[in-house]
This record gives C-alpha cells, sequence and structure tokens, in this order.
C-alpha cells in the first residue's frame, strides 16, 4: 500500500442565521451565488453575498505521537454536575455539549467545561452589548 492520500476536494456547508429569527440555513458556495436570496421559514427573505471560493486547509495529526488512536472517554457526568454546580441548567449543558463535541476533540473535561463557560460569556457579553 502506498502512503496516506491526502484529500482532494471537499463539500462546505456555509452556515447563514435568519437575521429575523434566528433560524439556521445551510448553504453550498454555489448557493450563494447572485442573487443568492434565502427564503426562510419565518418567510423573512435575505440576500447572501456570492461566496467564489473557500480555502480549507487540513491540519494532520501527528501519527508518530504515542498516543495516537486512543479515544479517551470523557466523564460527560462529572462536566455536567460541575457546571449544574455553578448553576447553569442541564438542559442547557447536554445541548451545548452536544455542539461543543461535535466541533472539538476533548482529552478532558477540564476542556469542555471551559469552552462551555467561555461560550456563555461571550453570549451574555453580546446580550449586554445590544
Ligand atoms: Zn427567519
Amino acid at each position: 500500500m502506498e502512503g496516506f492520500i491526502k484529500p482532494c476536494d471537499a463539500v462546505v456547508e456555509l452556515i447563514y442565521e435568519c437575521p429575523k429569527c434566528s433560524a439556521r440555513h445551510r448553504l453550498t458556495r454555489k448557493d450563494t451565488k447572485y442573487p443568492g436570496i434565502v427564503t426562510c421559514y419565518c418567510r423573512h427573505r435575505f440576500k447572501v453575498r456570492p461566496v467564489s471560493q473557500i480555502k480549507i486547509t487540513p491540519l494532520y495529526r501527528d501519527i508518530n505521537r504515542k498516543n495516537f488512536g486512543k479515544r479517551v472517554t470523557l466523564d460527560l457526568d462529572q462536566a455536567q454536575n460541575a457546571l449544574v454546580a455553578l448553576g447553569y441548567k442541564k438542559t442547557e449543558i447536554s445541548k451545548k455539549f452536544a455542539g461543543l463535541l461535535e466541533k472539538n476533540d476533548y482529552n478532558s473535561v477540564d476542556d469542555l467545561i471551559k469552552d462551555f463557560i467561555l461560550g456563555e460569556e461571550m453570549k451574555n457579553g453580546k446580550q449586554n452589548h445590544v
């Protein structure tokens, strides 16, 4: 077998939030073609700026690392309990965790908790600003 093959192309979804109801819409680059009008479920229509190109840079995993391939199991209950103790709602936590775990590889619950709190602070900061 030859060495590792690298990807030759990628399919990227661009996510747009309706300015009126915040519903999310997934568009491909082609969908943004002029006039790029999106009709939301709430019937609001908005224009998206045409995207001509998307650059993707894969960051390859260091396969010489000793622990390569070792899956870390996170104690999500522990993380959740810690956040409940801080006053966050359980439903809110599990919803947010799902999103974070989908996007990132966590090696410890501490990092997960840190990102959660950081995200919450950013959200609150935005709200205070408006
Ligand atoms: Zn909408």
